[in-house]
């Protein structure tokens, strides 16, 4: 088992899924994400740029996926990426991982894995 935080060599569902919110999440409403890193999908919701559309990839995503990524709004990120999880932090399965990682071509994650997570921190 490796001790290092999978999602630092990985990044595939922040360039997979579209990734959309509330609107008052951003900046301009008293939110965190900036305002230029996202589009209006409906009157009331955003998406990161760059997840509207396939091929999906966040414009906050910086590196290669399934090698060394880093997101680069991780302090601001939006609530669905804090709360999405790498498969078996703490046990718990998360197949939309799993998915994201297969649709990139990167093995399912193997549990135990030590908590901690998402592109930019590590274990
Ligand atoms: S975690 Fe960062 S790079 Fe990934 S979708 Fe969210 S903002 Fe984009
Ligand atoms: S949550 Fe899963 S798909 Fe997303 S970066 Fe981490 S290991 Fe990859």
């Amino acid at each position: 088992m490796s001790n290092a935080n999978p999602c630092l060599t990985c990044g595939a569902c922040c360039a997979h899924f579209r990734v959309s919110f509330f609107w008052g999440e951003c900046q301009s409403a008293g939110g965190t994400v900036p305002d230029e890193q996202v589009v209006l999908i409906t009157p009331h919701r955003v998406a990161m740029r760059g997840t509207e559309y396939k091929p999906t990839r966040c414009v906050a995503l910086l590196g290669e996926v399934g090698d060394v990524v880093r997101c680069t709004l991780y302090e601001q990120r939006a609530s669905p990426c804090r709360e999405f999880e790498a498969s078996w932090v703490d046990g718990q399965h998360n197949p939309r991982c799993d998915e994201a990682r297969k649709a990139h071509g990167l093995p399912p994650l193997t549990p135990p894995i030590q908590p901690s997570l998402s592109p930019d921190r590590v274990a």
